[in-house]
């Protein structure tokens, strides 16, 4: 199998026809072979009986999973990228908001040699206020943050080559940061602008809370990119500033004490200066806990604490 889109599907019963036509219209273009992963997200109208049908037609391609309830957008992602066999995994929305017609150029891209094409909504059709204003800051915050420069992370369309996914969990709504951590696991990555349709059937799931859930794990993930192999450097480092800043504070409470004579106890300075320093010493010792914690992490999975792109002369897996 080379080709796997994924697609989640949630209360989408009037564009999955539509949909399917623009599936078929450029995958039958295309040399490679390919499966779409269409996966239910526990939709209430018609949707389920619709795929059904679908997969009935053309069981060699047409894959169907059905959640028992809505598990959210991330959550069909992450079962579509579980059971794809394809060597290359396409995202894609099912509302058609997102063109199928852009996947043969987005498949170009990948074979020029990028491990991840991203899809840039450059002129996109959704509510501004509600959507497109917050979805701007929080792309540049997002790129600022983790350094990974792209303008459009949360567009679904993007092509990936399947083994940066490898050992990559979704929670949450995660699967924008994919991009984040494909580039800490060494990844390249480029973008491309691609069509963006506004919505015809059916409504937007989303508003402006998403916003605020994404730069949640924003930090999640800048955390377990940057540190999660080493947290006693940021729980530590953190720390240890709080101890440093506390400790001048004291001496300049006591060399006070000793030029003008005020007390050293009396100022609320010296309060502070004894929190800052439990407060610093608690954050030292809640790194010694984390760093316990990535080592059970790694070797109860045996998870390296690297990523090889390829091996010359070795066997694959050293531990099978
Ligand atoms: N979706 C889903 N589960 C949800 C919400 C949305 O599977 O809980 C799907 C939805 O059917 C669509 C895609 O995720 O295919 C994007 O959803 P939507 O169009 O509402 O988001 P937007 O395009 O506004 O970001
Ligand atoms: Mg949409």
């Amino acid at each position: 199998m080379d080709l796997s889109l994924i697609i989640p599907v949630y209360n989408e019963q009037d564009n999955l026809p539509l949909l399917f036509e623009a599936v078929y219209k450029t995958m039958n273009s295309l040399p490679q072979s390919w499966e779409a992963i269409l996966v239910d997200d526990g939709s209430r109208d018609n949707s389920l009986s619709l795929l059904r049908e679908y997969a009935q037609k053309d069981p060699g391609r047409v894959r169907v999973i059905s959640f028992r309830r809505n598990f959210g957008q991330t959550a069909a992602i992450a079962a579509g990228l579980d059971y794809a066999l394809g060597g290359t995994i396409i995202l894609l929305d099912a509302d058609l908001q997102n063109d199928p017609a852009d996947i043969p150029m987005l498949l170009d891209k990948l074979n020029e040699g990028y491990d991840l094409v991203s899809g840039w909504r450059k002129s996109r059709k959704d509510n501004v206020l509600t959507r497109n204003f917050p979805s701007m800051v929080a792309n540049w915050l997002i790129s600022r943050v983790t350094g990974v420069h792209l303008h459009d992370y949360g567009c679904t369309l993007k092509a990936y080559r399947r083994d940066v996914l490898e050992g990559f969990r979704l929670y949450g709504e995660m699967h924008r940061f994919i991009p984040v951590y494909a580039s800490s696991v060494g990844a390249k990555i480029t973008e491309m602008p691609v069509n963006h349709h506004p919505r015809r059937f059916g409504k937007a799931k989303y508003g402006l809370e998403r916003t605020a859930k994404v730069v949640l794990d924003l930090f999640t993930v800048k955390f377990l990119v940057s540190y999660s192999s080493k947290p006693i450097y940021l729980f530590g480092g953190a720390g240890g500033m709080l101890m440093i800043i506390s400790t001048i504070m004291m001496i300049y409470l006591f060399v006070r004490r000793f030029v003008s004579l005020i007390g050293v106890t009396g100022s609320p300075l010296f309060q502070v200066s004894v929190m800052l320093f439990i407060l610093g010493f608690q954050s030292m010792l809640m790194g010694l806990i984390a760093e316990l914690l990535v080592r059970t992490y790694h070797e109860s999975q045996r998870k390296p604490t690297y990523t090889v792109r390829t091996m010359i002369n070795l066997e694959q897996d050293p531990r099978d």
